[in-house]
């Protein structure tokens, strides 16, 4: 009995830790809990950059993946979003947040 407690006291966290991280890697959140939200990939972003653009920029991107997006949040503003990849290249996390978009879409159906 008291060795079968201790088993289980071991394997359950274990297996709890397994699941997770296949579902961390499944769902790709690993990546975007990474941004610093640094905001440098909003001062490239072709976007922001012109006036009056309703754009909320990369960094938005990645927090709205951090909130994992919900279907009824995700914003279509976020669609204006052309791909260009500025954004990617100026994360000084390697994290691309053109990419983190494009599963954003087909998770929502978009
Ligand atoms: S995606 Fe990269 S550059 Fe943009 S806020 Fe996050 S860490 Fe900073
Ligand atoms: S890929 Fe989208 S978010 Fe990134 S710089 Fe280009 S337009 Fe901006």
């Amino acid at each position: 009995m008291v060795l079968a407690f201790y088993t289980a006291s071991i394997f359950i966290p274990v297996i709890i830790i397994i699941f997770l991280a296949i579902r961390m890697i499944k769902h790709r959140v690993a990546d975007v809990m990474l941004c610093l939200e640094c905001e440098r990939c909003m001062g490239v972003c072709p976007l922001l950059l012109k006036k009056g653009n309703t754009f909320p920029g990369p960094v938005n991107i990645m927090i709205q993946a951090k909130a994992s997006a919900a279907p009824d949040k995700f914003d279509d503003v976020l669609l204006l979003c052309t791909g260009c990849g500025l954004c990617s290249r100026a994360c000084p996390r390697g994290l691309e947040p053109n990419k983190v978009l494009d599963r954003l879409k087909k998770n929502n159906g978009v």
